[in-house]
């Protein structure tokens, strides 16, 4: 893990420097989903503090199991599709929320940061996939509603919108879907100043994302190797994500 570590953050760096930005500025989310918590605590001993998961129960899991070890340096990052009646546990935890991508999702997560002591974090997820390149989503909202629900999410008091984050299409070039994003992204801080982060870029196109202008980006297979193969993928013979 620390030898990844090191690689991951090299990459970063030179990513950085090759686009004319400060390394310091883009910040590394460890993509801990389907590794046990004893891994995500090695991770924060090294100084890496901040963790992405995708399924709301296994990031509860593993929250209680660090809290209980008394390890409380970690801050999760929700990144997968969230269900609503999950929302409030998954704010209570603190994670801050990648994919908002519905004006549901948004409202009750702003129930759930109204009855907390501060507002949840999110950003909302933007589709890359949709009409533009005919390619299948991966989540997130069409580019054309971002700016309303960006407008939700900020005129919301349970909420403080962070910025954009997105997935980039399997199959396809990264950087030109990268940089619509960053586009979007400054028509959202023309009217959100402060909506200054872009969530984009994981182990195989961070650099592409960084070029763009992404300042945090979400990194799994590169840090902790590739994710065991789940049943149902290796029954329909779909590649892991891990593995584009
Ligand atoms: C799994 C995942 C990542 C990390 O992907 P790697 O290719 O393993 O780095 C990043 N973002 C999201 C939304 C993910 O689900």
């Amino acid at each position: 893990l620390e030898e990844n570590l090191r690689a991951v953050r090299a990459r970063i760096d030179a990513a950085a420097r090759a686009a004319g930005r400060d390394p310091s500025a883009v910040r590394l989310l460890a993509v801990s989903k389907t590794w046990p918590p004893e891994d995500v605590a090695a991770l924060a001993a090294l100084g890496q503090h901040d963790f992405g998961e995708n399924r709301a129960q296994e990031l509860l899991d593993k929250a209680g199991r660090l809290a209980a070890r008394g390890d409380l340096r970690v801050r999760w990052h929700f990144i997968g599709q969230l269900q609503r009646n999950k929302a409030a546990a998954v704010a209570r935890v603190g994670a801050v929320v990648h994919s908002v991508d519905r004006e549901s999702l948004a409202r009750a997560l702003d129930r759930a940061g109204q009855g907390l002591d501060r507002p949840v974090e999110v950003f909302v997820q933007v589709d890359l996939g949709g009409p533009e390149g005919d390619l299948a989503t991966r989540g997130g909202s069409p580019p054309e509603e971002v700016p309303a629900l960006a407008d939700l999410v900020a005129a919301s008091p349970g909420l403080s919108l962070r910025g954009l984050m997105a997935v980039a299409p399997r199959g396809a070039d990264p950087l030109p879907a990268f940089e619509r994003l960053a586009a979007l992204a400054d028509r959202v801080r023309a009217d959100h100043p402060r909506a200054v982060d872009l969530s984009a870029g994981m182990s195989g196109d961070l650099e592409a994302a960084i070029a763009a202008g992404a300042n945090v980006v979400r990194v799994g297979t590169a840090l902790f190797g590739d994710r065991p193969l789940p049943f149902a993928k290796i029954r329909e013979h779909q590649p892991p994500e891990s593995h584009e």
